[in-house]
């Protein structure tokens, strides 16, 4: 098969066998995972009260530059709430991408609010600045409250999510430039690219917040987890007020003050978390080196097969390594061969407004989208934790 070279390659950065199986992504535990876990069993404090969950919200913010971080539950929570303190109300509109996985949209329809889709860009796979601003042009309209809304639909359009795909981050200051423009609030949806740089910044804190995700197939998990990034040292502590019930400080009575959510990450999720973060850089450096190999490797490999390399201006994460088959036809011919022979790949989601939920929702022409959708397919990228 005109492929095999790329399992060759696969099989040999991941130091497997021919017959072994290759994961997308599995995590790595090598660092203090178990002493720390230990620690919240021993202490008893596993739940929702503990040291751990504090140290890693320091620990994050430390390490995004963000100045605040608050824990959730998971990341997609994160997203919820993130929308919720955007102001996000029932009937508004959201921008986003349809190349995305479902809790983006997932969050923005908890609310009662209404995706609507932008094209991406081929290159970084996100959200595209120049869509953003040719629909906005074209599709909105400001009210005499100075409200921005859809022409069509009359509805409020109140933010943009754009998401760094699969790590690579998408051109995000032009996209924050176009919301201050038109008064509409950026919450990133940075779940993958947690140690992704756009021009030195770390992605998910450019807008008014970002949210990241720990789930086990992120490039670090505590089990199941998110976080919640800020500049704002107001918005951080309603996050921590809205996700953890809405109680007000009170040594014994039980006083809320508002509807609120248990989205508070657990102690041991976020010990697991603490020991996960102290091992980034070196998880980061694998990645990278992975990454290189496949570079590398595609520069001169099966023709017309492209390798998704970090877009410029920009340091990825390169959570899940991307290619670019020549047609769906050969990404389909890939997949059923890399899957029957043992290495798992993926294509990317389906495309939002192709399922049931959301194929009423209004969209642009989605060229890159429906173009990237039909080509792009996931290779194992794990952290390659000999090293
Ligand atoms: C992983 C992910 C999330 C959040 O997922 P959780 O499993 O809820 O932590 C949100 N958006 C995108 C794009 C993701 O990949």
């Amino acid at each position: 098969m005109k492929y095999d070279s790329i399992l060759k390659v696969i099989r040999e950065r991941f130091g497997a066998k021919e017959g072994e199986f290759v994961p997308l992504h599995a995590p790595t535990f090598a660092g203090n995972e178990k002493k720390y876990l230990e620690e919240c069993i021993d202490t008893t404090f596993v739940s929702s009260v503990g040291a751990f969950v504090d140290r890693f919200e320091k620990d994050m913010a430390e390490f995004t530059g963000a100045k605040r971080a608050v824990v959730c539950v998971n990341g997609t929570n994160a997203l919820h709430i993130a929308l919720l303190l955007a102001g996000v109300k029932r009937g508004d509109e959201v921008l986003t991408q349809s190349l995305s996985f479902i809790a983006t949209c997932n969050a923005i329809s908890y609310i009662g609010a209404h995706p609507v889709f932008i094209d991406v860009d081929m290159d970084t796979m996100g959200l595209s600045p120049k869509a953003l601003r040719d629909w906005l042009k074209v599709h909105s309209y400001k009210d005499e409250a100075g409200e921005l809304r859809n022409r069509k639909t009359d509805r409020r359009i109140k933010a943009v999510v754009p998401m760094h795909t699969f790590g690579h981050p998408c051109r995000i200051d032009e996209i924050a430039d176009i919301c201050r423009e038109y008064g509409l609030e950026l919450v990133e949806d940075a779940a993958e690219s947690i140690g992704s740089y756009y021009k030195g910044q770390h992605t998910g804190t450019f807008g008014k917040i970002g949210a990241i995700s720990f789930n086990g197939n992120k490039t670090i998990t505590t089990g199941g987890g998110g976080m919640l990034l800020f500049n704002d040292e107001k918005l951080a502590d309603e996050a921590k007020h809205l996700t953890t019930q809405a109680k007000l400080p009170s040594r014994w009575e039980f006083i809320h003050d508002e509807v609120g959510y248990n989205y508070r990450m657990p102690n041991i999720n976020a010990a697991l978390g603490c020991a996960q973060l102290e091992q980034i850089d070196r998880f980061l450096e694998s990645k990278r080196k992975t990454a290189e190999v496949y570079k590398r490797f595609f520069a001169d490999g099966p023709e017309g097969v492209k390798f998704m390399e970090e877009p410029e201006g920009s340091r990825s994460n390169y959570w899940l390594n991307a290619i670019m088959l020549p047609s769906r036809e050969e990404r389909d011919e890939f997949l059923q061969f890399s899957n029957d022979n043992g290495v798992m790949t993926r294509p990317v989601w389906e495309l939002m407004w192709r399922l049931p939920m959301f194929e009423d929702c209004e969209r642009d022409s989605q060229t890159n989208t429906i173009e990237l959708a039909d080509r792009l397919v996931n290779l194992p990228s794990s952290v390659v934790s000999s090293e």
